[in-house]
């Protein structure tokens, strides 16, 4: 799906997705109508309930009725934050887009800064990045700043510590974007890659208004490397040199082995140091062929083509 041609009555569209937000809902619409208000330019509302379980859809269905404003996709089932976020990106009528979660972590009060900062040309993506991780899990942002770092020496893209999804770009970033077919969505690492210049707004971290956030430990591991996966390939490159260092180390080895029976005539012995050595190798050679069975993963994914996502209703 492409998007549609922009058009002149919407000047800004604000891309909300939310999964059993049925609590967050109401209110975000109601300080995110007051924010569009303020700006004085014609903006469209697009939520998209990424299958929720709750009653979010049914709360979105009543404020669509009553506020022409909003318009809503409801998904078929749950796609994830990536696939709902693309979703309203394609439907998105407006000159300036901007994404954000629907939790009020991100401070609608930027928003009128970030959209001077991209109609007046001073660049053509506005970022926000949350400055602290008060108020989270310390082994989360533990783990969240390692992976920070290792992205950052792995991955040839600038992938920024504490970006957040709430961005406000051009329709010619959006554009970009969406000129992207993949289907292993890492938006942290898309966005660096299709390039134009960013300006970042800084703020401290707001807690969630209320429920819990989405992500487990384990969905945002898995996340964390899908993203590596999708921006580099020198987890490839180390199971190579793994492999190759190994190599060296067992011809040394066999040279030891040989001199020493020549020299002192006697048999190697223990048979404790032999197994610990089949151990490692094939642990090494299991983990390699993990790293490879990941990208072939990936592969097969992209290729069978599937959409991003299943359309069930729409206003
Ligand atoms: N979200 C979604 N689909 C999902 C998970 C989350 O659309 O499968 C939405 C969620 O409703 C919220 C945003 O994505 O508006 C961010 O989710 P969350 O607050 O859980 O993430 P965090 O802020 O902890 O990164
Ligand atoms: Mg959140």
């Amino acid at each position: 799906m492409n998007s549609e041609p922009s058009s002149p009555d919407v000047v800004l569209s604000i891309i909300v997705p939310c999964y059993n937000e049925e609590k967050a809902v109401s209110v975000f619409f109601d300080d995110v109508i007051k924010t569009g208000a303020s700006l004085k330019v014609p903006f469209e509302l697009i939520f998209i309930d990424d299958g929720s379980k709750d009653d979010t859809l049914r709360i979105l269905r009543e404020i669509a009725a009553r506020d022409a404003s909003l318009h809503y996709i409801s998904l078929s089932r749950n796609f994830g934050k990536e696939a709902a976020t693309l979703a309203g990106l394609q439907s998105a009528r407006g000159e300036y887009i901007v994404t954000l979660d629907v939790d009020g972590q991100d401070p609608l009060s930027l928003i009128p800064e970030m959209l001077n900062s991209v109609v007046s040309g001073e660049c053509d993506c506005a970022g926000a990045r949350r400055v602290d991780r008060l108020g989270e899990p310390p082994v989360r942002s533990f783990f969240a700043r390692r992976f920070y770092k290792l992205i950052k020496k792995f991955a040839d893209i600038d992938v920024v510590d504490g970006a957040r999804d709430f961005r406000l770009m051009s329709r010619k970033c959006l554009d970009a974007l969406l000129s992207l077919p993949e289907r292993n969505r890492f938006s942290k690492g898309i966005l660096p890659w299709i390039g134009f210049k960013t300006k970042w707004f800084e703020y401290k971290n707001i807690e969630r208004v209320s429920g819990k956030s989405k992500w487990s430990f384990w969905k945002l591991f898995l996340y964390a490397l899908d993203g590596m996966i999708a921006f580099s390939s020198k987890p490839l490159a180390i199971a190579s040199v793994m492999g190759f260092f190994l190599f060296i180390a067992a011809l040394a080895l066999i040279v030891f082995i040989v001199i020493r029976k020549l020299t002192f005539g006697d048999p190697v012995d223990g048979w404790a140091s032999t197994v610990c050595i089949i151990l490692l190798c094939s642990g090494i050679q299991l983990f390699t062929m993990g790293i490879l069975g990941q990208y072939m993963a990936k592969t097969y994914t992209e290729v069978k083509q599937r959409p991003h996502f299943i359309i069930k209703e729409a206003k």
